[in-house]
């Protein structure tokens, strides 16, 4: 282990478990805002715990989300990336969206620099200044039959 990572304990104040008597160990991530060090988190619980509840249900709500994102991400991306490049290739005279959007993902990406900008708010930056027109299905006019 790094000397720029540190192990954090918490004591869970509803049901005090410790290592000796837990029925979970739940470890989190994250890093001090005070000195920028990464840390893991130790808690210990009961399976009885209200707090232990709370965590597994936010857990799994999370998790969900994640896949509806993911899922999201990966049928607008080629759609929105598709607009993109048409309203490119027409050689427009505004390319006020593109700078836009440039700008958008430049600022998205120095807002942290220590991680990549996730495919997904790709995807929003991209499908908010390239939406996909109202009255067209996911296929727009622009596509040639493929047969
Ligand atoms: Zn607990």
């Amino acid at each position: 282990m790094s000397d720029d990572y540190d192990r954090r304990e918490e004591i869970c104040p509803d049901c005090q478990a410790s290592e000796g008597d837990r029925d979970a160990r739940i470890m989190t991530a994250g890093q001090d805002p005070a000195t920028g060090r990464m840390f893991t988190s130790v808690t210990y619980h009961h399976d009885t715990c209200p707090a232990y509840t709370v965590d597994q249900i936010l857990s799994e709500d999370s998790a969900r989300r994640s896949k509806e994102r993911t899922a999201w991400m990966k049928e607008e991306f080629p759609l929105v990336r598709k607009r993109m490049e048409a309203a490119a290739s027409e050689g427009r005279a505004d390319a006020a969206p593109f700078i836009d959007a440039l700008l958008e993902l430049v600022a998205a990406q120095g807002e942290d620099l220590g991680r990549f900008v996730p495919p997904e708010r790709w995807t929003e930056i991209l499908t908010k200044h390239f939406p996909a027109p109202e009255d067209l299905g996911p296929v727009g006019p622009e596509e040639e039959p493929t047969t």
